[in-house]
Order: C-alpha cells, then sequence, then structure tokens
C-alpha cells in the first residue's frame, strides 16, 4: 500500500499514475473534499498550465475533462503607464500556448479521476501531524473524529506542499537538510470583473502584464469573463505593501502605477484590506528522502517563485518521471533516491530560472533591447529550428528538453543574442545573420526530436 500525504496537484496525480499501474494507494488531505465545496480564496485563483503539464495530466487522463475551463494564452500584452499596449507573442506555432485554469477546477477533475479509480481510497479531512522513522509510522489527525492514527510509511510520499510539515519534520530531525528562502516581495490578488453579458473587458488570449520596474501587476483570465490580477510587490520600504497603510494610499497608488487597471477593478479597496499578503520564496532540501520510508515530491522538495508559471507543471513533470522510476526498481530506497538523483538538478534549474523571470517580466520586457532580443530569438528558431529555440519556449513548450538543458543553453544563447545585437537598436536589418549562423552551429548542438 502507498500512502500519500496531500491532495494538491501533486499528490492527486500521483496517486492516479500509481494505481493506473496497479499499485494501491491511500490518500491523506487536510482539506474537505474539494468536489463538495466551493474554491477557497487567498491561494492563486488560477494558473498557467504549459506544455510539461498537459503531457502529465495527457498520461493520467485528466486533461481532456478540462475542456472549456481552459483558456488559452497566446503571449503577454504589456500595458505601458501611458496607457500604450503592445502583445508579445510567447511562441510561433498554433500550439505554443499557455492555458489559463481554475485551481479549484483543476483539483475537483484530478480528485474526481483518482477517486474513480480502482484502489484509491480518499481520506479527506486528515491531517498529517508528526512522523516516528524508528517505528516506521506516521500521525494523521482524522480531523472530524479527532483521533491520531499511526499510519505506516515505507513508503509515504508527503505531496503537501511548500510548507511540507513532512519535510519539516525530516529536516528538524536532520534526516535531511532543509532550506525555506524567503523573497523580499509578496503578492495580493484583485478581481477585474467580467463586463456586460460575461464579455471579458481585455483581450482574453493574453496574459496581462503591467511592468513597473520593481513591482509589477498580471492578469489572467477566468471562464466566467473575469479576470483575477495578481500584484506582486515589495513587502517593505519605500513603495511596499507595508507602505500601503491605508485607503487613500492605496487608491493613490493603483491610480498612478495602473490607470487603466484601475478602472476595471471597481472592489480593489475592499479587496486589498481583505485579501491577505501571499508569501513567495524558493525551498530546497536535500535529500529528499529517508531510507525508503517516506520523499517528498512536488512543492514539498522544491517549491518556488511562480514567475515562470511553471510550480505546478514541474510537479506534474516530478509526477511522471516518479511513475518512472518506480516502474524500474523493487526496493522503495532505489526509488526515491533515483527519482532524487535525476530530479534535483532540474528542478534546481527551474527554481533559478522562475527567480530570474521576475527581472524579466516586471522591468525587461518593457526595454526596446529585450524586444529586439526577443524578435531575434524567434527568427533564429525560424532558420535554426532544432539548435536555437528560446529558452522560455524550451521551458513552456518542449517538454523533451530538460530544464537544466534550458537553462545551460539558454546561457550561451543569451551570449550569442547579446553579441548580435551589440550595437544595434530596434532593428533585426541590424544583425548579421551570416556571424548568426557561425555561433548557432559552432555553439548549440542540435536538440533531440519532439517526442
Ligand atoms: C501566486 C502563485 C501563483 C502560481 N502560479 C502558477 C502558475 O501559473 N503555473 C504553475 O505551474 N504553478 C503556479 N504556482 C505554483 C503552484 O501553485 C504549485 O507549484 C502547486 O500548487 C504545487 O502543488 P503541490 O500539490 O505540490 O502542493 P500544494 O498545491 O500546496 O498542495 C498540497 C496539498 O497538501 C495538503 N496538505 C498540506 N499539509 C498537509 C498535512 N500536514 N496533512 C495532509 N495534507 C496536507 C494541502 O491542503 C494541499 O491540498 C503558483 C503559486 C503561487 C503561490
Amino acid at each position: 500500500m502507498i500512502r500519500i500525504v496531500g491532495a494538491g496537484p501533486t499528490g492527486a496525480l500521483l496517486a492516479i499514475l500509481l494505481a493506473k499501474r496497479g499499485q494501491p494507494v491511500e490518500v491523506y488531505e487536510t482539506r474537505p473534499d474539494p468536489r463538495r465545496v466551493p474554491a477557497d480564496s487567498g491561494r492563486s485563483i488560477n494558473l498557467a498550465l504549459a506544455d510539461r503539464g498537459i503531457h502529465a495530466l495527457k498520461a493520467a487522463g485528466v486533461f481532456e475533462a478540462l475542456g472549456s475551463s481552459l483558456l488559452p494564452m497566446r503571449g503577454r500584452m504589456i500595458h505601458y503607464e501611458n496607457g500604450d499596449t503592445a502583445f508579445q507573442p510567447y511562441g510561433q506555432r498554433p500550439n505554443e500556448v499557455i492555458f489559463s485554469v481554475s485551481r479549484h477546477r483543476l483539483n475537483q477533475a484530478l480528485i474526481e479521476v483518482a477517486a474513480g479509480r480502482p484502489g484509491v481510497k480518499m481520506h479527506f479531512q486528515h491531517r498529517l501531524e508528526g512522523t516516528d522513522f524508528a517505528a516506521r509510522t506516521a500521525q494523521i489527525r482524522d480531523l472530524v473524529s479527532d483521533r491520531i492514527l499511526a499510519v505506516p510509511m515505507e513508503p509515504l510520499l508527503a505531496t503537501d506542499g511548500a510548507g511540507s510539515a513532512m519535510r519539516r519534520e525530516m529536516a528538524a530531525r536532520q534526516l535531511i537538510q532543509g532550506r525555506e528562502i524567503d523573497l523580499e516581495h509578496g503578492y495580493k490578488e484583485l478581481a477585474i470583473p467580467a463586463g456586460p453579458q460575461g464579455a471579458f473587458r481585455m483581450a482574453n488570449d493574453a496574459l496581462h502584464i503591467w511592468p513597473r520596474g520593481n513591482f509589477m501587476l498580471i492578469a489572467l483570465p477566468n471562464d466566467d469573463g473575469s479576470f483575477t490580477a495578481t500584484l506582486f510587490l515589495p513587502k517593505f520600504g519605500a513603495v511596499s505593501f507595508a507602505s500601503l497603510g491605508d485607503d487613500t494610499a492605496v487608491e493613490e497608488f493603483l491610480a498612478a502605477s495602473f490607470p487603466d487597471a484601475r478602472e476595471l477593478m471597481p472592489h480593489a479597496l475592499a479587496e486589498f484590506s481583505a485579501h491577505p499578503v501571499g508569501f513567495l520564496g524558493t525551498v530546497s532540501a536535500h535529500p529528499w528522502h529517508v531510507q525508503g520510508q517516506a520523499s517528498l515530491v512536488g512543492d514539498a522538495a522544491h517549491a518556488m517563485v511562480p514567475f515562470h508559471g511553471q510550480g505546478m507543471n514541474c510537479c506534474f513533470e516530478d509526477c511522471i518521471e516518479f511513475d518512472a522510476c518506480a516502474a524500474r526498481h523493487s526496493s522503495w530506497e532505489a526509488v526515491f533516491a533515483e527519482f532524487g538523483a535525476q530530479r534535483k538538478p532540474n528542478t534546481d534549474a527551474i527554481a533559478a530560472m522562475a527567480l530570474e523571470n521576475y527581472m524579466e517580466m516586471r522591468e525587461s520586457v518593457a526595454i526596446p533591447k529585450f524586444q529586439l532580443q526577443q524578435t531575434l530569438s524567434l527568427e533564429l528558431e525560424r532558420r535554426f529550428p532544432r539548435r536555437f529555440i528560446p529558452r522560455y519556449s524550451m521551458v513552456m513548450f518542449h517538454h523533451e528538453v530538460p530544464y537544466l538543458t534550458a537553462q545551460q543553453r539558454g546561457a550561451t544563447q543569451s551570449e550569442i543574442l547579446s553579441e548580435l545585437t551589440h550595437g544595434a537598436v530596434s532593428m533585426l536589418s541590424e544583425v548579421d545573420f551570416e556571424r548568426a549562423e557561425r555561433e548557432i552551429l559552432s555553439r548549440l548542438p542540435p536538440l533531440p526530436e519532439p517526442l
């Protein structure tokens, strides 16, 4: 019997994949069954789903169930301070889009498929509260009866998220090293309601960004015609959540920084005071497992900042890799060891790229040199499709390219782009394409064909 603690995206998908291979699975989740309760407020309401996540959801038979809840976003819509907007496509092929999806709807779909699989038993309102590695059991409280159950581990898969109780237990007992690195910025969600008859009030096929240097606002569409906007801002300092102490300060800040968005957010002041400032950070742990007893998977092992829209996509890729490791080995210790050894270099790479992307979103997207390099990247991809794929595209649209490869090739590509655009201002005609060909052929070996 495999025990999974946490029925978020990772735990639910793992349960489906492992049960599919005939393994009996029990899942313990603190919260009530998401199919019976309305969406939680406070967590990000919608998420960007990309190729890695889609690939995993297809393998589990969940993708198709999402149907019209998936809203394609073809690129970024940049909102400048003077009110101008500019659309920057994410990719150049029709399938190179990412999807906005409701977190609650996705959780419901995953739980529905997991609970429907023979061999899967779901225990909602059950919370992991402690572990006894000597006795090889975990203490799980049934929150309805208030009884503590001693649940055998070996294996227990801890998919209990960024604040993982299991990771903190393992680290407190010095069985692993765990680090939680807090970002100096936090976030707050605000709503852009639908217009008359559920009409979208901005382009619904884009991820909207208001880049403002040290802070930014973004908005993703929902299938009811609304958008969920997220304000990312330093927690402390001159312009920060701490400095916006009352309605007047908030109003002045929103009206001055995002005048067009402010007009679309009639309840912004009430929401600003009601919603908590969300935590953002990076979790790093090593190793991810204790013998063959328990392993961390998903955010519990490697939560990252959300600026590449890859946290959950990466967790879904974890599930595919974990399942493949489970198929290769007969001992759980060997499964855990191989999973951690293969996966960590890749999760470290995407965590680093996610941090870098914050700078790109809040600042670089508005700079002409960056835009020239973006356009040039797409042109080089057209000319050398298996050699030069923009780093963003490798991460978002090419699950066959490991994150670490995307990071390493991305660094080389970035050098090539800087060299080619040195002295150029904004025109592709200023670029020496013969030199581009020489650099690319000598420095970037061909990538494997897509799977
Ligand atoms: C603002 C924001 C925006 C984001 N946007 C994106 C995006 O656009 N695209 C993307 O790919 N990712 C995004 N992410 C990341 C994504 O939310 C996470 O990577 C993903 O939710 C991780 O899934 P998980 O199942 O590992 O953890 P979680 O989603 O945290 O789920 C953990 C589950 O475990 C349960 N649990 C916790 N403790 C216990 C316990 N002690 N006992 C039993 N159960 C427990 C919880 O109730 C929860 O159901 C975003 C994150 C944030 C904060």
